[in-house]
């Protein structure tokens, strides 16, 4: 088999980043936006940011969403990268049931196999492989967010995933019986390296475990705001399946769940093809949504538009109130950006006082994020909940503390305040 360019430069790209289809329906054009990630620090005053086009476009052979423009692995992923899964509660249990599972359903040896997780991060999820007894694990990461998973003890290469750390991972620590990589698979412009990788370093069984947003999700919960630079796709499984067919992958196992707005999971391996009941029960279910129909993205662009409308006449109702932001993930840039009036009519964004991101302005935005204590000393009107995926957790931690009557705004899939 022939397998599709899945070398991407910078810059536009007109075809299907899996089969390299031409002819793809553009069905969200989300302007210039700056990097989700690009925060400048208050102290030093404004900055230029750079804007770069960010539309969406669906392929139907595939069933994969994609970004139409490619910023750069090494733009986008500076050693001083922000994002740590570790401070989360949510993302901690995740990784402790996920080591867990494998654990037990790939038979792992926990003196003797190697697992390896690619965008490693802070080495949160090895760490669980560690703590559940496994002897022997390996972290790649290119930022400096490595130094964490180091400090745990894990073993680590900072590095892109490509042929070259592929190379000293084979050498130094040997074959791999599980591989791992949770929300990178849809970041890399180089998936032909990535995957070649892989197939460098993982053993004749093994396992390679991929995790990330899922596009039934992103479209029955019209989440818009995970379509950002870094997410070059967004997958179905049936496209999933089809890209690691091309390098003589089998799915051997999905899984779907609710996880930060949800999640597709597919493992998959060079040998076994036994295939678990799940994979086409989850198949079938993208037909039966009509994922591979050019309507349902029109439709979805469609409730975006006006999500964006009553929102925006709500706040121009009550622009004399005082109203904060709370959360900033990436994707509330998205947002922001997009729901352009929000940028003037938010006093500032509140973070939990840990956050990395405190004390920076909102990308390309006056708009500053500060802890979220804040909030305590002058109670606003209304607290908007930019991570509106996590608003239930947000919404009542928060009414415990607020003394005043505070309504919160939920801003998709429709408006609600409550
Ligand atoms: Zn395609």
């Amino acid at each position: 088999m022939k397998i599709p360019n899945h070398t991407f430069k910078t810059g536009e790209v007109k075809f299907c980043q899996i089969c390299g289809n031409k002819k793809l329906f553009r069905f969200l054009d989300l302007d210039h936006q700056p990097l989700a990630d690009d925060l400048s620090p208050i102290k030093q005053g404004h900055r230029e940011v750079l804007y770069y086009p960010l539309s969406i476009s669906f392929c139907k052979k595939c069933i994969l969403l994609q970004n139409d423009y490619i910023v750069g692995d090494n733009k986008l992923y500076p050693k001083s990268y922000h994002y740590v899964p570790g401070i989360t509660k949510d993302v901690l249990k995740n990784f402790e049931s996920l080591s867990k599972s494998l654990i037990y359903n790939y038979k792992i040896n926990k003196d003797k196999d190697l697992i390896v997780d690619l965008g490693c991060n802070d080495g949160s999820l090895l760490n669980q492989f560690k703590l559940n007894g496994c002897k022997k694990v390996l972290g790649i990461e290119p930022t400096d967010t490595i130094k964490l998973a180091k400090k745990k003890g894990i073993k680590t290469i900072q590095s892109f995933f490509n042929k070259k750390s592929a190379a000293e991972a084979k050498k130094k620590y040997g074959r791999a019986k599980l591989i791992t990589t949770t929300n990178v698979f849809a970041h890399t412009n180089n998936l032909r390296e990535f995957i070649m990788g892989v197939k460098k370093i993982i053993n004749k069984n093994g396992v390679f475990v991929v995790e990330n947003h899922y596009l039934l999700d992103v479209i029955k919960k019209t989440q818009f705001d995970t379509f950002y630079h870094e997410h070059l796709r967004t997958y179905s499984l049936t496209s999933l399946i089809k890209l690691m067919k091309y390098y003589g992958f089998n799915i051997i196992d999905a899984y779907t769940s609710d996880r930060y707005g949800g999640n597709i999971q597919a493992h998959f391996s060079l040998t076994k093809t036994n295939k678990n009941l799940n994979i086409n029960k989850i198949l079938k279910n993208e037909k039966k949504q009509n994922l591979h129909r050019e309507k349902t993205y029109i439709n979805f662009s469609k409730k975006i538009e006006q999500a964006k409308e009553n929102l925006r006449k709500f706040i121009e109702k009550n622009k004399n109130k005082y109203i904060v932001a709370k959360a900033f993930p990436a994707r509330a840039s998205i947002l922001l950006h997009y729901f352009n009036f929000l940028k003037l009519n938010v006093e500032y964004i509140a973070e939990q006082p840990t956050s990395k991101k405190l004390n920076y302005y909102a990308p390309g935005t006056s708009l500053k994020i500060i802890s979220s204590e804040n909030m305590k000393k002058k109670e606003p009107d209304f607290v908007i909940v930019l991570a509106w995926h996590l608003f239930d957790t947000i919404y009542y931690k928060w009414k415990k503390i607020f003394k005043k009557k505070v309504k919160f705004i939920k801003p998709l899939p429709n408006l609600k305040i409550k």
